[in-house]
C-alpha cells in the first residue's frame, strides 16, 4: 500500500521534471540544448531569440544589454571605490 503511494509520488514528480521544460533551442553541435528554458518560453537566455513567440530577438539583446550593462557599472562603482581606498591607504603610507 504504502509503497504504491512512494511510486505515485515519484512518478508525478519526474514528470513534472519533464515537464519544467527544457529549451527548446539546438546547439551548435545540431543536438538539443540541455538548458533550462527561460520562465514564459520554451528556450534559454541563449536561445530565446529563435523563440517565434518573444517579441523580437533585437529587444532581447537590448534587455540583455541593459542587464549587462548594469553590472558594468556596478563592477565599475566597485573599482572606483576600490581605487578611492587604495589612494586613501597609499597618502596614509
Ligand atoms: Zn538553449
Amino acid at each position: 500500500m504504502s509503497k504504491r503511494i512512494w511510486r505515485r509520488v515519484l512518478g508525478s514528480r519526474r514528470s513534472e521534471e519533464v515537464y519544467v521544460a527544457r529549451c527548446s533551442g539546438t546547439t551548435k553541435k545540431g543536438t538539443q540544448c540541455r538548458l533550462k528554458a527561460m520562465e514564459g518560453s520554451d528556450y534559454c537566455a541563449i536561445h530565446i531569440t529563435e523563440d517565434p513567440r518573444a517579441p523580437s530577438g533585437s529587444e532581447a539583446i537590448e534587455e540583455l544589454e541593459s542587464r549587462l550593462t548594469e553590472k558594468m557599472k556596478t563592477i565599475l562603482g566597485f573599482g572606483i571605490a576600490a581605487g578611492i581606498v587604495l589612494s586613501a591607504l597609499i597618502k596614509k603610507s
